[in-house]
């Protein structure tokens, strides 16, 4: 979006996990006035590569929160992958800088505390998760009117259809290929789990500040509307067009600005047939757990996604199968103590106790 739009932003800060290399290119291309390396083994290599440029080089996850505080930032797009998200994303909202979140779960960990912080910053919370980004513009002009009700599409991911005998034999290469998005693994996995749509549903409640009985999934295997809102009059709003992460983006990095692009446009003659269908939640049961945490509060959703994240971790590495990966989120939320009402300190505990409890399991 930023070599697309040139004057239009300025890269304050760019960080990465471990992608050193890419990194490295970005700040060349970009020259962003610091780099962050999470990563403090690959500092050397960072360091040097740039050290003919104007561009002051750091390491460490705590350098990251750190950058948050520049002054000259004005918003912050957050893309790491899961918990270690959480972090830099609060720190982001403390230094008062607009949040583009591409992180759910960060919402999904510690929604309530994170909309909070928010609400008392005078910070806003762009969605680019591409659902989130389709209610949000949905709602343009429609602030005042309430909702009654959010449609949330899921592609239904590879395994649209399948039965429990073949999801048992499953391979990570079959999960990994998704008919229509192109992500990480993490997320492809949780999308062919629909644990991907669970995250989102409790995403959405915060972001939107709904009630779960306000929240529905639909499956919509073309992945052409993107979500539906749903007002007091019965009225319906959709967003569509082609699936690409790179619309939901721009939308979060220009808001309230539409920006020309020539990216390819959708056509209806392309897909004489848009289909909606139920989700199977008897096969796919990680969006029934999502919504009894979503239900439940607490440090529940929490302890849900530390348990997913072992799981698909677990699945990546075949040490378990594809259907193992439903059983052990819901062992650990059965054992896993319940807090009704947490602190961040909470979060950080639960979290570390939920991993720990769920590597025994495997
Ligand atoms: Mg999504």
């Amino acid at each position: 979006m930023v070599r697309a739009n040139p004057g239009r932003f300025e890269i304050d800060c760019l960080t990465a996990h471990s992608n050193s290399q890419l990194l490295i290119q970005q700040a060349i291309e970009f020259l962003p006035g610091a780099v962050v390396i999470g990563n403090e083994s690959k500092y050397e290599e960072v360091r040097s590569a740039l050290s003919a440029l104007p561009i002051k080089v750091w390491a460490g996850e705590d350098a990251i929160s750190q950058m948050m505080e520049q002054e000259s930032t004005q918003l912050v797009l957050t893309a790491c992958m899961g918990y270690a998200g959480l972090k830099p994303t609060l720190a982001a909202i403390r230094a008062g800088k607009h949040i583009a979140l591409a992180n759910k779960e960060t919402l999904v960990v510690a929604g309530e505390l994170v909309t909070a912080l928010a609400k008392e910053k005078g910070v806003n919370i762009y969605p680019v998760d591409s659902e989130h980004s389709a209610i949000f513009q949905c709602l343009a002009g429609e602030w005042s009117n309430p909702i009654e009700k959010i449609y949330l599409t899921a592609s239904g991911g590879p395994f649209r259809g399948k039965d429990e005998a073949f999801l048992k034999t499953v391979t990570k290469a079959q999960a990994l290929k998704h008919p229509n998005w192109e992500m990480g693994a993490k997320i492809t996995i949780d999308s062919a789990s629909l644990m991907n749509k669970g995250l989102e549903v409790i995403e959405a409640r915060w972001l939107f500040n709904l009630k779960a009985e306000q929240i529905d999934v639909i499956v919509h295997p073309q992945s052409i509307v993107h979500s539906i809102v749903q007002f007091t009059d019965g009225s319906m709003k959709a967003q569509m067009g082609l699936p690409d992460m790179k619309l939901p983006i721009q939308y979060a990095l220009a808001y309230p600005e539409r920006v020309k692009n020539d990216f390819p446009r959708f056509d209806f003659l392309n897909y004489p047939n848009l289909s909606f269908e139920k989700a199977d939640r008897k096969t796919f049961r990680n969006l029934d757990l999502a919504f009894e945490a979503l239900n439940m509060g607490g440090n529940m959703a929490c302890i849900l996604n530390a348990a997913n994240e072992i799981a698909v971790d677990a699945f990546l590495n075949d040490n378990i199968g594809f259907l193992e990966m439903s059983d052990l989120v819901e062992k650990c939320m059965q054992k896993i103590s319940f807090i009704k009402k947490p602190e961040y300190d909470d979060y950080v505990a639960t979290d570390t106790e939920t991993r720990n409890f769920a590597s025994s399991l495997i």
